[in-house]
């Protein structure tokens, strides 16, 4: 077992038996402090652990790490690019510090009152700058209920999807930290029994739930990745609202893919969960059936047991749980989809981000969209405070959780916020 995931651990620093951040998850993000500039981060219970400040004072002196001058970077990018050994290590460092029986920075006043911050007095940065994102479609149940929908109950699937995990590249600048409210985009549409599209604020503004990992390596131009060796690729994920808007995504998509519809905001929450703090939590996927091609087999528990659910809250109003559901039912696995993104030669960068497409369940209350909860519009969803929704109004907040839960540990990533305003 890797050390730092032992539940028997526990922190001199407070932590709720109901919190997301135990010592044993120790996620990284980026925190700016109230006077200060943006500086890398990690998180116990409701403290901000400021990693320049333990730089400062000589706590990482005796890592492998040449240049410490990741631990001051507004981004994650240098620090990841150190490599998976270092990921490992300096999470050691953390949580040898940060157990109940070490007294080495609990003894010592001065960096102790400067490293720990509680995150109420700071801001979360976006953490890495994110060079490309894929967004995948890899819930069997979404794509099923989009081809229903759109398409043909009888082949609802595409011939390919089994296949392969279909993908398309997406927008990189307008991907931003939770917290980040987005306007209402405008778009051209064709409206119902009209011959020609109009220009106009889009009516069917919709989240998409959906979790995404994040590449921490890169790899060279015309080489492919070999599915057993993506994880040396994968430094951890982040829950992503892959905010959509289904009036121009119908008139644009054919012949090739959503473009305007998914590129005006896409949220992601602001601490990213290492894939070493989320082992513990590793299952076995859906059965996959046909075989799949040999570079895509991989044997074993590759997928994660990850509870979700999303909520929508009215301006100064009740908040209401929209969807629960779960990352392990994706089809497939986040080594399947690095190798299959690499299998064509195209080389991935550090801090590059990977949507999973929206993680729908078996069972209509874990779909993973207002399209498909509302079932294109003909189910309006009853809030709690009174009214409906059928998609996202203006001044409505999406907020998105996970965690993951065994019976001794809980890991999780916070949460992702968001408020639609009115179109500029
Ligand atoms: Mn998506």
């Amino acid at each position: 077992m890797i050390e730092a995931n032992n539940p028997e651990l526990k922190s001199w620093i407070e932590v709720e038996p109901d919190s997301d951040f135990p010592i044993q998850n120790l996620p990284f993000g980026i925190i700016r402090p109230v006077h200060g500039d943006p500086r890398p981060a990690t998180r116990i219970g409701n403290i901000a652990i400021d990693l320049s400040v333990l730089a400062d004072f000589g706590f990482f002196d005796h890592l492998d790490i040449d240049d410490l001058s990741v631990f001051y970077q507004p981004i994650l990018n240098p620090l990841m690019a150190l490599g998976k050994p270092a990921w490992s290590a300096i999470r050691k460092t953390l949580s040898d510090l940060f157990r109940l029986e070490s007294t080495e920075l609990l003894q010592n006043e001065e960096a102790r009152n400067l490293a720990l911050i509680p995150v109420e007095d700071v801001v979360m940065e976006m953490p890495v700058m994110v060079g490309d994102y894929t967004d995948f479609y890899s819930s069997i149940e979404h794509a099923t209920n989009v081809g229903v929908m759109f398409r043909d109950p009888a082949n609802a699937l595409f011939p390919n999807w089994k296949h392969l995990p279909v993908g398309y590249h997406g927008r990189s600048s307008s991907i931003v930290v939770s917290g980040t409210n987005i306007h209402r985009p405008k778009g051209q549409t064709l409206p119902k029994d009209a011959s020609k599209p109009v220009l106009g604020s889009s009516k069917l503004v919709d989240f998409e739930l959906e979790m995404a990992f994040i590449t921490g390596k890169e790899s060279k131009l015309g080489e492919s990745i070999p599915i057993e060796q993506t994880e040396e690729y994968i430094f951890g994920m982040v829950l992503f609202n892959d905010l959509s808007a289904r009036d121009i995504q119908k008139w644009e998509y054919v012949p090739l893919g959503p473009f305007l519809a998914k590129s005006f905001g896409s949220v992601i929450s602001p601490w990213i969960v290492t894939m070493e703090a989320l082992q513990p939590f590793r299952v076995e996927g859906p059965k996959q059936d046909p075989p799949v091609l040999p570079y895509l087999k991989s044997e074993g528990k590759d997928n994660y047991d990850i509870q979700l659910e999303v909520s929508l809250t009215p301006d100064n109003g009740a908040e209401t749980t929209l969807c629960r559901s779960n990352y392990k039912y994706l089809y497939w696995s986040v080594k399947q989809q690095l190798a299959h993104q690499t299998v064509n030669g195209c080389n991935i960068r550090i801090g590059d981000m990977y949507g999973s497409g929206t993680i729908s369940g078996p069972s209509p209350d874990s779909y993973g969209s207002m399209l498909e909860l509302s079932w294109q519009g003909t189910k309006p969803i009853s809030l709690n405070e009174g009214g409906d929704r059928k998609f996202i109004h203006d001044n409505d907040t999406i907020t998105m959780r996970g965690h993951c839960q065994n019976n001794r540990l809980r890991i999780g990533f916070g949460e992702c916020l968001t408020k639609i305003l009115p179109a500029n």
